[in-house]
C-alpha cells in the first residue's frame, strides 16, 4: 500500500528505472512477480488519488522510450500492452465488459480467437506493394525504434509477400528465440525474452544475424481490417503470404472451450520450443474489434490470460545427492529442462529423505515443479497417473558419496531426529564438503575473490591445484596462464584479486572459515567480542574459558558454541586456520568511538509497543553501545518493555544496582 505522494513518486521512479533495465538494457533488475506487484500498487494509487496532469503516470506508460541507438518512428497505430486475466473471475469480467460495451445480453458469448502469448518482443512490419520497407520495435507504444535491418536478418520475416502486391500492409508479431537456442546464450541474458530483445536491438545488424531469431505473425492494425473479416481468417491469409503462424490458435465459443484450451496449452507448455506466458483471447470479428476500440494502454477487445508463472510440468530423469558445506545430503531431481517463468530449470530440490518418502517421488515420475523468486525450484507433486508400472521407490543412500556412513542428528528442542542426513566429516575429510568450503571461502560475502568462481574452483580442484583453502595462496600463475581458457591477462587478474583481498576484516575472515551456525551475523558478533585475530587465536589454540564467555553474547547460544568447539577441536581445521592467517593480514575489529552509548551496555525484557526488539538493539549498536544476553554487574541499563517484562530479571537488576528504564524512559533516552 502506498501511503503518500512522496512514496508514490519514489516508487514510480524506481519502476521507470526497472523499465529501462528490462526493455532497454535487456537485463532486468528484479523478478517479474515483484515488478508486477509494484506496478499494481502504483496503478491503484493513481486510481484512488488525484494526480496532476503534468505527472507521468504508470497507467499511461507502455514499454520504454526508443533507444537513441536507433531512429525513432511513429507507429501508424499505437502498439499497446494487454490487460491481464489471472483467474476465471477475470475472464467472466472480460465477457461482461464486452457485452456491456456492445450492449449484448449478459449471457452472450462472443467468439474469441485464442493464441498462445509468445514471450518475446513485438515488432511491426510495414509492407508496401508487397515489399518489406520498414520494421519497428514497440518502443513506448507511440514511437518505435527503426530496426528494419535487424528484422530483415530473420528467416521467418518475409522480405516479399507472395500475393499481396498493391497498397500498404502492417503485420505485427512476436520475435522470439527458441528454447533450444537460448541454452547457448543463457549466460548472457536472464531469460529468452531479454535474449530476443538484446539480440534484435543490436546497432550492427550482422550481430543480430548470428542469433537464430524467429517470428510469429499475429495481427495487424484497424486500417487493414478490410482485407479479411476475422482474426482467424486474417491469420490464414498471413500464412498464405509466407508468414509463420502459431499452430495452436483456436476459435473459442464459450467459457467451457476457453478453460479447456487454457489447461491443454498450459500442460503442453514445457514441450514447446518457445516460451509462452499465457493465452491471448481476441474478439474474432474485426468489425466488433473496431467498435470496442482501445483503452489508454490496451485494446478493449483482447486480454492475456496468464499462466501461473512459477509452475511447470516435467519428468525426473535422475535423483542425485548433493553434499553441502555443512555436510547436509540434499537430494536433487535432474529433470527434463523446462521453462518456468522465463528461466530454464533443469534441477529441482527434493529437500530431504522424508520429503521423498512423503511424496513418494521416483525416478521417471512426471512432476509439477515450482519456482518462486530466486529460490531453488522445488518438486510440488507427482502425477501418479502417469507413473510407469515398473518404477521403484527411491532408496535414499545411507552413505555420503565420499564413503562415510551418514548420521541424523537428534534435536533437543523438538526431541526428534533431524530429517536431514549429514556426512560426519570433521575437517576436510570429505572431498565434496571440502570443495564446497573452498567455494564458500572465496565467495562474495566471504573473501570475495573475483575471478575465482565456483567453476574455477571445480577446475582447480580437478587439476589438483587447490585442495584446501590456503592452496589459493600457493597458486603458480605462470602455470595458470597456460591452462585452457586462461591467458597471461586473466591469470594476472586473478593474482591481483587474490592479493587485493589479503587484507581482510576479522568478521569476514571468521565468516570465511565456513563454520556451521556461524553466518555473517554471528561472525560479526564474535569479531566484536574478540576484537583482534590475536585474541581469537586464543580460542583456537589455548585451553581456556573463552567458549563459556561467549554465552553472554546475544545471538550466540549453545548450538553456536558447540559448533565452534567441534570445529577447533579438529587438527586439520586448526592447521588450515594457521595457514590462512599466515597469508593474510587480518584487521582488528573497529570499535565505534562516537555515539551516545559508547561503553554502555543494555539488556531488554518484555515487549514494546512502538518498536521491535531488533530495532531497539540496532539503535543501541548504532550509538556505539552493546546489548548483553545475560544479567551481570557489567550491565548499565535494563529496559523493561510494558508488555510482560520478566519480574525475576527486574528484581535481579535491582539487586545488582542496574539502572532500570521503563518503556517511556527508553523512548525519552533515544529521543523517539
Ligand atoms: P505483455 O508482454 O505482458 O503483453 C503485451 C505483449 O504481448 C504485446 O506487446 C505482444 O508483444 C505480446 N504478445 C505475445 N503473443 C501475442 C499474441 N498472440 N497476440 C498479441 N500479443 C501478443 O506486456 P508488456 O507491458 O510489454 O510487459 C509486461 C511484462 O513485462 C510483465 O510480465 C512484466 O512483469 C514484465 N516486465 C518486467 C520488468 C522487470 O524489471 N522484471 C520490467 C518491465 C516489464
Amino acid at each position: 500500500m502506498i501511503k503518500n505522494f512522496k512514496e508514490y513518486q519514489e516508487k514510480k521512479n524506481k519502476l521507470f528505472e526497472y523499465n529501462k533495465f528490462y526493455y532497454d538494457k535487456n537485463s532486468p533488475k528484479i523478478d517479474d512477480a515483484t515488478y508486477d506487484r509494484l506496478k499494481k500498487q502504483l496503478i491503484f494509487y493513481e486510481k484512488t488519488n488525484q494526480i496532476s496532469e503534468k505527472e507521468k503516470k504508470v497507467s499511461d506508460t507502455i514499454g520504454f522510450s526508443p533507444s537513441k541507438k536507433f531512429s525513432k518512428v511513429k507507429h501508424a497505430e499505437s502498439m499497446l500492452s494487454l490487460e491481464n486475466a489471472f483467474d476465471q473471475e477475470d475472464i467472466f469480467e472480460f465477457y461482461k465488459k464486452i457485452n456491456n460495451y456492445l450492449n449484448f445480453k449478459s449471457s452472450h458469448r462472443e467468439e474469441l480467437f485464442a493464441e498462445p502469448k509468445i514471450d518475446g518482443i513485438s515488432a511491426s512490419l510495414k509492407y508496401v506493394n508487397g515489399y518489406l520497407i520498414q520494421g519497428l520495435s514497440r518502443g513506448d507504444g507511440q514511437f518505435g525504434e527503426d530496426i528494419t535491418e535487424n528484422l530483415r536478418t530473420i528467416d521467418d520475416v518475409p522480405k516479399r509477400l507472395k500475393k499481396f502486391n498493391s497498397g500498404e500492409l502492417i503485420v505485427r508479431g512476436e520475435v522470439y528465440i527458441p528454447k533450444s537456442e537460448f541454452k547457448n546464450i543463457s549466460d548472457k541474458f536472464a531469460n529468452p525474452r531479454n535474449a530476443a530483445s538484446g539480440s534484435l536491438r543490436q546497432k550492427n545488424a550482422t550481430n543480430t544475424a548470428k542469433i537464430p531469431l524467429r517470428f510469429f505473425a499475429y495481427g495487424t492494425i484497424f486500417m487493414n481490417h478490410n482485407l479479411q473479416s476475422k482474426q482467424s481468417k486474417f491469420l490464414d491469409f498471413l500464412k498464405l503470404e509466407g508468414f509463420k503462424i502459431n499452430p495452436l490458435g483456436i476459435i473459442i465459443k464459450d467459457e467451457k472451450d476457453l478453460f479447456a484450451n487454457y489447461t491443454k496449452i498450459e500442460n503442453k507448455r514445457s514441450e514447446l520450443d518457445y516460451d509462452i506466458d499465457g493465452i491471448v483471447y481476441k474478439v474474432d470479428n474485426f468489425k466488433l474489434q473496431q467498435r470496442l476500440g482501445n483503452l489508454t494502454n490496451s485494446p478493449r477487445w483482447a486480454i492475456a490470460h496468464k499462466f501461473s508463472a512459477e509452475r511447470g510440468i516435467s519428468k525426473i530423469k535422475n535423483i542425485e545427492i548433493q553434499v553441502g558445506r555443512t555436510g547436509a545430503l540434499t537430494p536433487v531431481a535432474k529433470i527434463n529442462p523446462i521453462n518456468i517463468g522465463g528461466v530454464i530449470v533443469s534441477n529441482a530440490t527434493l529437500h530431504n529423505e522424508d520429503e521423498i518418502e512423503r511424496k513418494d517421488i521416483r525416478i521417471g515420475d512426471t512432476i509439477v515443479v515450482q519456482r518462486a523468486g530466486d529460490v531453488i525450484p522445488q518438486v510440488v507433486e507427482v502425477d501418479k497417473s502417469k507413473r510407469d508400472k515398473s518404477s521403484k521407490k527411491f532408496i535414499f543412500p545411507k552413505k555420503c558419496p565420499c564413503g562415510f556412513e551418514t548420521i541424523k542428528e537428534f534435536n533437543k528442542l523438538t526431541k526428534k531426529y533431524d530429517a536431514v542426513r549429514r556426512c560426519p566429516d570433521k575437517g576436510y575429510e570429505c572431498n565434496l564438503i571440502t570443495k564446497e568450503k573452498i567455494k564458500h571461502y572465496v565467495s562474495k560475502d566471504a573473501m570475495n575473490i573475483e575471478g575465482l568462481g565456483k567453476k574455477v574452483v571445480e577446475n582447480f580442484w580437478d587439476l589438483n591445484l587447490v585442495k584446501l583453502p590456503h592452496d589459493i595462496y600457493k597458486l603458480n600463475f605462470e602455470k595458470i596462464s597456460q591452462l585452457e581458457g586462461w591467458g597471461k591477462i586473466s591469470a594476472n587478474n586473478l593474482k591481483k584479486s587474490i592479493n587485493k583481498t589479503k587484507k581482510i576484516s576479522l568478521e569476514k575472515f571468521i565468516y570465511s572459515l565456513g563454520i556451521r551456525h556461524i553466518g555473517q551475523e554471528n561472525a560479526k558478533i564474535l569479531a566484536k567480542f574478540f576484537q583482534s585475530i590475536k585474541i581469537f587465536k586464543k580460542l583456537v589454540f589455548e585451553k581456556n574459558n573463552l567458549f563459556k564467555d561467549l554465552l553472554e553474547l546475544d545471538g550466540i547460544g549453545e548450538t553456536q558454541i558447540n559448533s565452534l568447539r567441534n570445529f577447533f577441536s579438529n587438527n586439520t581445521n586448526k592447521k588450515v586456520f594457521e595457514e590462512l592467517i599466515k597469508n593474510l593480514s587480518i584487521l582488528d575489529f573497529i570499535i565505534q568511538s562516537k555515539g551516545k552509548f559508547i561503553n554502555k551496555t543494555f539488556m531488554f525484557t518484555g515487549g514494546m509497543e512502538k518498536m521491535s526488539r531488533s530495532e531497539a538493539k540496532q539503535i543501541v549498536e548504532n550509538e556505539g553501545g552493546k546489548v548483553l544476553g545475560s544479567l551481570s554487574k557489567k550491565l548499565d541499563y535494563l529496559v523493561a518493555g510494558d508488555s510482560k517484562p520478566t519480574l525475576k530479571k527486574i528484581n535481579q537488576a535491582k539487586d545488582l544496582g542496574t539502572k532500570i528504564l521503563k518503556e517511556k524512559d527508553w523512548y525519552k533516552l533515544i529521543n523517539f
